[in-house]
């Protein structure tokens, strides 16, 4: 290191004079101290024995601001030339391990500033002391420019940063080498990742791989700087992103030896833009697209710049005429109305409609309602306008003002009545009409409130009918009301109407109608209600009416627990008056009659005509059974008194039938049913007198209804069979015939006697069938015996009403026929057996019928002979062949004197009519012998056989014999 020159030193430098020779050694020294003293840096020479200096350059007097003399021989320490002493220490540490040190950071206190710098020294003997030879660099301009590079590198990162703009560089085969942090945050990758070697294929979106290694190759050909637009993908989210990339070359001879550029992140921009696009575009569509008729027009000259397709549809301009045109010079407004549209169009505060006249391309005027906006179409001041075409409206309104005029004045010729009902407020209004028809003078349009204009008694049904047409509002409101203050059932307001407006929440807010005066329409109404429930001649309740009170009584009675007569009342011999004074007559009794009813009655019971002279009659609120007869009594009581027709005095009575409910319990239609039941039975009983309907009576009658059913259901279906009992001579044991007796073949109970189903036997002939079944039974039962050989004749058991059933000989004759077509008369062989305990009434015709059968050659016989009423007129009146003496006769004839004298009265008259005579019932032995000893020889009876099927029959026929006491 150089020295300065004066101090002696170079002699106390053996190491270099040790390397210079010593004629070399002054230059040597001159060359040292001309370096020392050129050198900018500070340097110096210091003893490390005692670390005093031992000489100093100019540069470094200069730096700490002393003189050389100052300095040498003083240490640094006194001198204050480190910033710390450990500055010096390390310095100290490097000699002492390295022998030198090199460019160690230091920090020196010069003149009060610390200065930092590069410390290097090294070890050299100088004389025969260590010392050390240094040098110092001082590094604060080096820091200075270092800090404004590193500040404008920051600047320049943060603006990169905020631009989103980074730079790369990429070496001649176009492979990315390194790039800028923000290249990194573009691609989403962390700051500091180094590109990628195959950067395209990782990052660039497909379709622009292409083009971007286009212009790669094309810059490194020939250095052609390059822009492209292109999608990457980024690395952390995976979404394209748009970015702007930029390349140019660096050109060495003639070929690009590196290329750099930067990338931009503009996907927001770019999308921003583009939704500005799509949003342009959209506009555009809109625009063609809507119905309205829409353009927008130059402020200063009125020059069409854009309409669209409904303007063009509205105005018969067709776009290409109208661009470029004014409004005027096509003649769509005049002058004058463009000067209107400004004038409302600039005092507008926004887009306050105006309606226009507008001129059509074919000169047809318009009406149009236009709408106006100031915009800027570049630089271009101009009014985006609309129209809306009210043309067909206006005309729609014209046409309703019309229809209003005409309106009103039907609504006058009609005599309605107009309301507008706020539904809100509950008040009223209407026209004059409406007013005179609630009977007030009030004038058109003042307000009433809805319950001040119908009667109270009708607000109810108001109410509800409002209701009904809220929830279905295509049903007008219809209702009835009469106005409040008028009298009760004189005046009548129809009232139709229809919700015409409903709030947000869809609650009805008003409704308009129109009254009609139904005054005389509902007196009308009431008129026929009337003669609908009244009978014209008498004013009493119908039958229509009485079903209703009866109806209503019922449900009362039932409330209240009491008791409800139901009376049926016919009169007797209405017929003779009607016969003898005619129909005003029997009119004048009937009206008479009714007089009568109301005045025997109390006012809550109710009499009503039921037609001709029968009528009913409602007791409601009875205590006892004997209310309803005392009042029955009374109602008897007046009909009876006399009456008085044409002058003349007339009487009749009454018939009545009654029941009580509940103690019938019965419905409404079938309490009048059984008081007319009873009525007949008041008739049948002798007539003048009242019966209660008999409840037991009829159940047993439903009950034998029930059964007849089954009855003829198990007669259809086979069940039945006629089992036959013999009857003997009991004298000679000769079988001499058979009664056939019915059996019902029960599927559960066996079989079942007539006792138990006498209903059968004894319902009308028509009903059953039964008879006809017993008679077609027994034929062929005969037929079978005949096919037996067992040639007997059998007796069929035939019910009173079925012999007087008109024809009953004729049809009788039919069944013979039957078989007689085949060879065999079995009218022989048939005996009928008509009881004499059943109504014969018709004796005459009888007598005729069984006339006609014994004509056909068949016989009869009285059964049960002695227990009827008539027998001995049956016997002078009837043509009979047999008498049988019944069985209750023969049963006790042993004991009972009476009844042998009975048995034997019966023997000798059928002996004085001619008649053969048969005992029924002979249970003994000793029966048949005393029956023998009277000279009945014919008999039947458990002692000789029950009643069994054919089958045993015929066995039993031939083989039976008479028990011995009766042979002698
Ligand atoms: P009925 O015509 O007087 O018949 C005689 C009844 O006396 C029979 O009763 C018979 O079984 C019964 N009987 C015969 N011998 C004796 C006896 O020794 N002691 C007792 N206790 N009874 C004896 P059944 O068959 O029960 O018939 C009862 C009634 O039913 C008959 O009286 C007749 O009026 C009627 N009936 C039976 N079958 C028919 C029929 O086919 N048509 C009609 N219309 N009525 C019939
Ligand atoms: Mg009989
Ligand atoms: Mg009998």
């Amino acid at each position: 290191m150089p020295l300065l020159p004066d101090a002696g030193v170079t002699t106390e430098m053996p190491a270099i004079a040790g390397t210079y020779g010593a004629s070399e050694r002054t230059t040597t020294e001159d060359l040292y101290r001309a370096m020392s003293l050129a050198l900018p840096d500070p340097c110096g020479i210091t003893r490390l024995s005692d670390g005093r200096y031992v000489e100093v350059n100019p540069a470094f007097c200069q730096m700490f601001g002393l003189e050389r003399d100052e300095v040498v021989g003083k240490t640094s320490l006194e001198l204050g030339i480190w910033a710390s002493p450990a500055e010096r220490e390390r310095v100290l540490q490097a000699i002492a391990r390295d022998g030198r040190a090199d460019q160690l950071a230091c920090t020196a206190n010069a003149r009060g500033r610390q200065v930092s710098g590069l410390m290097s020294a090294c070890a050299v003997q100088v004389s025969s002391d260590s010392c050390m030879v240094f040098v110092f660099h001082d590094m604060t301009r080096e820091h200075a420019v270092y800090d404004s590079l590193s500040a404008a590198h920051a600047l320049l990162s943060q603006a990169g940063k905020m631009a989103r703009l980074g730079a790369w560089e990429a070496n001649d085969h176009g492979v990315l080498q390194r790039w800028s942090d923000p290249c990194c945050d573009i691609h989403g990758l962390s700051p500091g990742t180094p590109p990628p070697g195959d950067y395209i294929d990782l990052f660039v979106v497909p379709r622009f791989q292409g083009e971007f290694r286009e212009r790669i190759r094309r810059c490194l050909k020939d250095g052609t700087p390059w822009t492209l637009e292109i999608e990457i993908v980024r690395a952390d989210t995976g979404q394209p992103c748009w970015m702007r990339v930029r390349g140019e070359a660096v050109r060495g001879g003639d070929r690009t030896t590196v290329m750099h550029g930067v990338m931009q992140d503009i996907d927001s921009a770019y999308r921003a833009e583009q939704a500005l696009r799509e949003s342009q575009e959209r506009f555009q569509v809109i625009f063609n697209l809507l119905p309205y008729p829409m353009g927008i027009v130059r402020c200063d000259n009125a020059d069409y710049l854009d309409v669209n397709p409904a303007w063009s549809l509205m105005t018969g301009f067709s776009r290409e005429e109208a661009l470029g045109t004014s409004v005027i010079e096509l003649g769509i407004y005049t002058p004058e109305e463009r000067r209107r549209i400004l004038s409302h169009a600039s005092r507008a505060v926004d887009l306050a409609p105006l309606e226009a006249t507008l001129r059509q391309h074919d000169g047809q005027l318009r009406t149009v309602v236009q709408v106006m906006r100031k915009m800027r179409v570049g630089q271009i001041e101009c009014w985006l306008f609309a129209l809306h075409d009210i043309t067909d409206r206006k005309r729609a309104e014209e046409a309703v003002r019309e229809r209003e005029a005409v309106l009103s004045l039907t609504l006058e010729a009609a005599s309605l009545g107009l309301w507008d009902a706020d539904l809100i407020t509950g008040m009223v209004s209407g026209d004059a009409c409406w007013h005179s028809f609630r009977g007030a003078d009030s004038k058109a349009g003042s307000v009433v409130s809805w319950d001040e204009c119908a009667s109270p008694h009708d607000h109810a049904a108001l109410v509800a009918e409002f209701r009904r047409h809220a929830g279905q509002p295509n049903q007008p409101f219809d209702a009835i009301a009469t106005p409040a203050g008028a009298l009760e059932g004189k005046r009548w307001l129809r009232n139709l109407g229809n919700i015409v407006a409903w709030d947000d929440s869809g609650k009805p807010t008003r409704m308009l109608g129109v009254a009609i005066d139904v005054t005389d329409q509902r007196q009308h109404e009431m008129l026929l209600q009337r003669l609908a429930h009244y009978d014209a001649l008498t004013q009493l309740p119908n039958r229509v009416l009485m079903a209703e009170r009866l109806d209503e009584a019922m449900r009362q009675a039932r409330a209240t627990g009491k008791l409800l007569g139901v009376a049926y009342l016919d009169l007797d011999g209405f017929k003779p008056v009607n016969d003898r004074f005619g129909h005003a007559g029997g009119d004048q009794l009937l009206r008479n009659t009714a007089e009568r009813l109301t005045a025997s009655l109390r006012p809550e019971d109710c009499v009503a005509r039921l037609g001709g002279d029968e009528f009913a009659i409602l007791l409601p609120d009875l205590t006892t059974p004997e209310d309803a007869e005392r009042a029955l009594e009374r109602v008897m009581r007046f009909i009876a008194a006399e009456h008085r027709i044409e002058g003349l005095p007339v009487s009749v009575t009454a018939s009545i039938g009654y029941t009580l409910f509940p103690r019938d319990d019965a419905d409404a239609d079938t309490l009048l049913r059984h008081a007319d039941q009873a009525m007949y039975q008041a008739k049948q009983a002798g007539r003048n007198q009242y019966q209660e309907f008999d409840a037991a009576r009829e159940r047993e009658a439903r009950h034998v209804r029930t059964q007849l059913a089954h009855l003829r259901a198990a007669l259809v279906a086979g069940e039945f069979e006629l089992y036959l009992q013999p009857k003997v001579d009991m004298r000679s044991g000769v079988v001499v015939g058979a009664e056939a007796l019915a059996r019902w073949n029960h599927p559960e109970r066996g079989v079942v006697s007539p006792a138990e189903f006498h209903a059968l036997i004894d319902a009308p002939e028509n009903e059953t069938g039964f008879g006809a079944w017993v008679v077609s039974a027994g034929l062929r039962l005969i037929e079978r015996l005949q096919q037996a050989d067992t040639n007997l004749p059998v007796s069929l058991n035939i019910s009173a009403t079925h012999l007087q059933q008109p024809g009953f000989a004729e049809w009788m004759g039919e069944q013979l026929a039957r078989y007689a077509m085949q060879g065999n008369d079995y009218a022989k062989l048939v005996d009928l057996e008509i009881t004499e305990t059943a109504a014969l009434f018709q004796l005459e015709a009888v007598a005729e019928t069984l006339e006609q059968l014994r004509a056909m050659g068949l016989s009869i016989s009285l059964d049960d002979f002695g227990t009827g009423y008539s027998s001995l007129s049956y016997l002078r009146r009837l043509p009979l062949n047999i008498l049988k003496i019944d069985q209750s006769f023969v049963r006790g004839m042993l004991e009972q004197q009476a009844d042998l004298a009975i048995v034997q009265s019966v023997i000798s008259l059928a002996r004085s009519f001619g008649y053969k005579v048969i005992a029924e019932g002979v249970e003994t032995e000793d029966q048949g012998q005393m029956l023998l000893q009277m000279g009945c020889t014919l008999a039947q009876g458990y002692v000789i056989a029950r009643p069994m099927p054919i089958s045993a029959f015929i066995d039993w026929a031939r083989t039976w014999q008479a028990p011995v006491s009766w042979r002698q």
